[in-house]
């Protein structure tokens, strides 16, 4: 049988781990990635360099694969949409439509009856000063945030004298949430009613980056039990075909809301490669594959550390312990707040 060649959008640490993750399963990868020197060359069988709205190079991508799929949701939909006319992109466009966007994103969850943080549509100066009620908050650009990039703190509405806003750009302000925990789901589906779901992730954010992740999640059962359900009925909802991360806030009075959904797989499911038989990243594979559907089992309890900036070079020539796994991105430049690597701990 010839093997099934997976088009990848994005070739950063997702993209990498995707591509070691599809040469277990016999498929073969081709990256597209409009940075020359992305991490995921390290890894993938074809790497194509080019902008994302190249219509030549996007041509040659499309010729040489069969499936593709993406590892980060800032891609055109243009592109995305062109690709699917020729061959099939998992999750769809129109998912990636919605989810690119933070308003999009969070009207579509509300009109499920699923709590978010109050927010509003901020297109200038004066609709922050009429938004009061919403500081202290947070201003978010719409489109092409990521790790906290294009966020503004509103302390106090002195602030927005302070801060230089760009307001060519599109936000929304988010009423700013006593955050007494932050977790995650993340739930494969392959078709209608029919997905593997891990329990729900803890994770700790610094300056808005995510720093730490651990399996079990210190939070009561029903806590548990709301945010799976809310998982899978977003998928749902989204038809949604591959792996997708919900990521929530739980306040001090033990209220859950969806922060927001990512539309691939999650840094904070870095852990499943060594905590499950089988990981975020096999299941994507599968699914937008259309290979079988295994039952996922957890099989240790485990923490995740990412490794930001300088964090890498404690790790590089030091001994793992037994229980310990550490992966190198192999990002060519170590920068202040730039994910080099990560490292999980089992616990037995
Ligand atoms: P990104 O797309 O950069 O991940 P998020 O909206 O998830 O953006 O914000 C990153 C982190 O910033 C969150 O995980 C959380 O720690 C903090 N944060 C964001 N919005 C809020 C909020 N409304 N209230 C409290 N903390 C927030
Ligand atoms: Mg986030």
């Amino acid at each position: 049988m010839t093997k099934v060649n997976l088009g990848i959008i994005g070739g950063g640490q997702l993209g990498s781990l995707l591509a070691i993750s599809a040469k277990k399963l016999n498929i073969k990868t081709t990256i597209f990635c409009d940075d020359f020197n992305a991490p995921a060359k390290n890894y993938c069988d074809n790497f194509i360099f080019g902008d994302y709205k190249d219509i030549k190079i996007i041509e040659s991508f499309v010729n040489k694969v069969d499936i593709v799929t993406y590892e980060f949701e800032n891609i055109p939909f243009e592109t995305l949409n062109k690709i699917n006319s020729k061959k099939k992109v998992f999750p769809k466009p129109e998912v990636n439509k919605i989810i690119q966007n933070r308003l999009y994103e969070k009207n579509f969850i509300n009109e499920l009856d699923i709590k978010t943080t109050n927010y509003k549509f901020i297109n200038n100066k004066s609709e922050i000063i009429e938004s009061k009620n919403l500081i202290p908050g947070l201003l978010k650009t719409c489109t092409l945030g990521y790790d906290g990039k294009g966020q503004y703190k509103l302390n106090s509405i002195k602030d927005i004298n302070d801060l230089e806003i760009d307001f060519n750009k599109e936000y929304i302000l988010e009423k700013f949430i006593d955050l007494k925990k932050e977790i995650s789901v993340i739930i494969t589906r392959f078709k209608k009613d029919n997905y593997e779901i891990y329990e729900p992730i803890e994770n700790i954010h610094e300056d808005q980056i995510l720093r730490t992740s651990k399996i079990p999640a210190e939070i009561d059962i029903k806590l548990k039990d709301k945010s799976k359900k809310w998982a899978v009925h977003i998928s749902e909802k989204l038809d949604y075909i591959g792996t997708m991360c919900v990521e929530f806030f739980i306040d001090k009075k033990d209220n859950l809301y969806v922060n927001e959904i990512a539309p691939r797989v999650h840094n904070s499911g870095h852990l499943t490669i060594n905590t499950h038989n089988i990981s975020q990243f096999e299941n994507h594979l599968r699914a937008v594959c259309g290979l079988e559907k295994l039952t996922t089992q957890k099989l240790f309890n485990a923490v995740m550390h990412n490794l930001i900036g300088d964090d890498i070079l404690k790790y590089k020539d030091k001994k793992a312990k037994d229980n310990e796994f550490f992966f190198d991105y192999k990002k060519k430049d170590i920068k202040p707040k730039r994910k080099m690597g990560h490292v999980t701990k089992i616990i037995k």
